[in-house]
C-alpha cells in the first residue's frame, strides 16, 4: 500500500496544509491526517477546479456528483478506523458505497488492507479507477452496481462507509456488516444525519454524529 506523490512537492505540501487544518478541526488520528497530507486531492477534480483542491469544500465532478468536504471524508474514516486493527490480525476489509471521484477510496486505501467500492455512474467510475492506478493503489476492487444491495459476496466487512444519503438505513448493508464492524452512513431526504453503527451479535447500536449534506442514494437503474 503505497502512493506515488514524488511528483508534486507542491501538491505535498498542500495536503500537509490541509490535514493540519483537519487537525486544528478535531481529526486526531495520525493515520488519517497522514493519508490526507500524502493524497493529491487535485488528481480527484475536473482541471478547472485544481485550484481549490486543497480547499476544505466539496467540489462538483460532474454528472450532478461532488467530492466530499476533506473533513467530512477524515471524520468519517475516522470513526470506522477503530473497526479495523484487531489483534487477530484478519484482513480489514471495508466497503464503500459511492466510488465518486476515488478521493474517499484512496484515503481508505493507505488505512485498510482491502477496499471494495460500489458506483452506479460507470464514467465516474471508471475514471476513479485510473486515477488509483496512476497512484499505484492496488487493494481497491471496484464494481459498476447499485449500492443498496452491498457487495455480498465480499462480506462480511470490518467496516462500510456510505457516501450518498438514503432516506432509510439499507438492511443489506446491515446484514454485511462483519460482528463488532461499524457503518458510518448519512441518512434522511432534506435534512440529513451522520449515523454510526455498531454490530453487536444481531444488535445493532446507533449513535447520531452531525448534520450533513450529501447527494442522495439513488436506488435503481445503473447509467
Ligand atoms: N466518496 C465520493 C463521493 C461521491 S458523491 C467522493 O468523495 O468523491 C456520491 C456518489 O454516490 C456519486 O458518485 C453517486 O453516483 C453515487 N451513488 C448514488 N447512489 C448510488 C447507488 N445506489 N449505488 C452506488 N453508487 C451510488
Amino acid at each position: 500500500m503505497s502512493i506515488a506523490t514524488s511528483k508534486g512537492g507542491k501538491s505535498q505540501r498542500s495536503g500537509l496544509i490541509l490535514a493540519k487544518q483537519l487537525q486544528a478541526s478535531g481529526i486526531s488520528q495520525t493515520k488519517v491526517l497522514a493519508a490526507i497530507a500524502n493524497c493529491p486531492r487535485h488528481l480527484f477534480v475536473p482541471e478547472i477546479l485544481a485550484h481549490k483542491a486543497y480547499d476544505n469544500t466539496a467540489l462538483p465532478i460532474g454528472q450532478g456528483q461532488t467530492i466530499s468536504q476533506p473533513y467530512i471524508v477524515a471524520r468519517m474514516t475516522e470513526l470506522i478506523t477503530g473497526a479495523g486493527n484487531d489483534a487477530n490480525n484478519a484482513c480489514d476489509k471495508v466497503l464503500e458505497i459511492g466510488t465518486g471521484s476515488g478521493y474517499q477510496t484512496a484515503i481508505l486505501a493507505q488505512i485498510f488492507d482491502k477496499v471494495y467500492s460500489i458506483e452506479r455512474i460507470k464514467s465516474l467510475q471508471w475514471q476513479a479507477k485510473r486515477r488509483l492506478r496512476n497512484l499505484d493503489l492496488h487493494n481497491v476492487s471496484m464494481k459498476h452496481g447499485d449500492g443498496w444491495k452491498g457487495w455480498a459476496n465480499k462480506g462480511p466487512f470490518k467496516a462500510i462507509i456510505v457516501t450518498a444519503a438514503p432516506s432509510e438505513i439499507p438492511p443489506q448493508l446491515l446484514e454485511q456488516l462483519d460482528e463488532g464492524g461499524k457503518m458510518i452512513i448519512p441518512v434522511g431526504d432534506h435534512q440529513q444525519t451522520l449515523r454510526l453503527i455498531t454490530r453487536k451479535t444481531n444488535n445493532f447500536e446507533q449513535q447520531t454524529i452531525e448534520a450533513v449534506r450529501f447527494v442522495p442514494l439513488v436506488p435503481g437503474e445503473l447509467i
